[in-house]
């Protein structure tokens, strides 16, 4: 079977052709057509005779399929892509001004049955691969260029859609080596989040491993028995253990590790809540985002009224730690957070 092109980093690409004999330049210019010209047709520019028939006969290009486009009010788009398998998952494309953060899935579903969210109540089928990931920023920057030929900036990249990332931590870190890759999309660092729900052993490994990236916790509750009920895994992954692990990780100058705080009526909107949140994140390099809950089909949790989650914001900022309130797009098309569900 031949290898996805876009499951190599450049590294891999390069050392494969070494070992072949062949001219290691065509892992550059490769590189260069496919991430930073974004094409999808075959790179034939001043590569070899030998690279070339190398190329065809050992690597596939295939990218995953759009199976369904929508196209929030808002400008927000919600893309539904067909894998190779017949599975799908979704990304989403959230404009700011003329350009566009991108909302990448990590995994088919997801294994971690948090209760307020929409993805999890569909189970994990599969993790993705690299070239699944990296194959949902291509496919939707492609769409850019076509139907938004004046927008198509992607400037920043969240994996917060489906699945746990660190759940899938090596396809996920490879995925980022390409983004960051001075050869491939050229990202930086700061331009790259991964929200977690506090999986420890991708939490362990993320110093060493992914260091520079930005980093999400899905916090919720800072109070064990609420988040238990929020996030199964807090009973085996409890939070002042995985707090514990990200106060490890390195921060650049100005860089935050960002917590997020899904804002549920009655259930975990009051101001003691705020003020157990704020203790607990007083003395750390912490930026908040109070997301409203978006309501999807079943749930019974619903979504508080601005003011509740202004009055939380109101107790976090009397002791100055950074909030920003979430708004909620594509909620129209159920692209919002936790809206993802493709069975
Ligand atoms: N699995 C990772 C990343 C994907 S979820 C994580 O849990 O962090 C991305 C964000 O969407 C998380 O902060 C999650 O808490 C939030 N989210 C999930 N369901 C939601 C809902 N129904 N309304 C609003 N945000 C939701
Ligand atoms: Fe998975 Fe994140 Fe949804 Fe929890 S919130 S079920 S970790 S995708």
């Amino acid at each position: 079977m031949k290898t996805s092109f876009y499951d190599l980093s450049y590294q891999d690409l390069f050392d494969i052709l070494e070992s072949r004999g062949l001219n290691t330049s065509a892992a550059s210019l490769l590189f260069n057509w496919h991430y930073k010209k974004r094409e999808h047709s075959p790179c034939t520019e001043n590569v070899s005779k030998d690279n070339i028939k190398f190329i065809a006969e050992n690597f596939d290009f295939s990218l995953p399929k759009i199976s369904k486009v929508f196209e929030a009010q808002d400008r927000t788009v919600k893309f539904l892509f067909e894998l190779s398998d017949g599975n799908r998952v979704e990304t989403v494309l959230i404009p700011f001004n003329n350009k566009y953060s991108i909302c990448l899935s990590s995994q088919v579903g997801c294994a971690m049955n948090c209760a307020f969210c929409y993805t999890g109540t569909q189970g994990l089928t599969r993790n993705l691969k690299t070239s699944e990931i990296v194959g949902q920023f291509l496919m939707a920057y492609h769409w850019l260029r076509e139907n938004r030929p004046d927008e198509q900036r992607v400037l920043n990249i969240v994996f917060m859609g489906q699945g746990e990332p660190l759940h899938n931590f090596d396809p996920v870190k490879k995925a980022c080596e390409i983004f960051l890759s001075s050869h491939g999309t050229s990202l930086g660092h700061q331009k790259i989040s991964i929200s977690t729900s506090g999986y420890i052993p991708g939490l362990k490994r993320w110093a060493e491993e992914i260091p520079g990236v930005n980093l999400a916790l899905s916090l919720h509750s800072p109070f064990a028995a609420i988040r238990n009920e929020l996030i199964p895994i807090n009973k085996k992954f409890p939070l002042e253990e995985v707090l514990s692990y990200i106060d490890t990780v390195p921060l650049r100058k100005k860089q935050f590790v960002t917590y997020e705080y899904l804002v549920i009526k009655d259930f975990n909107d009051s101001a003691e809540d705020a003020h157990a949140t704020a203790k607990l994140l007083k003395d750390k390099r912490a930026f908040v985002n109070l997301i409203p809950f978006n309501p999807f089909p079943g749930t019974d949790y619903k979504r508080p009224e601005l003011e509740v989650v202004m009055n939380f914001k109101a107790v976090l900022d009397t002791y100055k730690i950074p909030t920003l309130v979430r708004g909620t797009k594509g909620d129209d098309v159920l692209a919002a957070c936790g809206q993802l569900n493709s069975k």
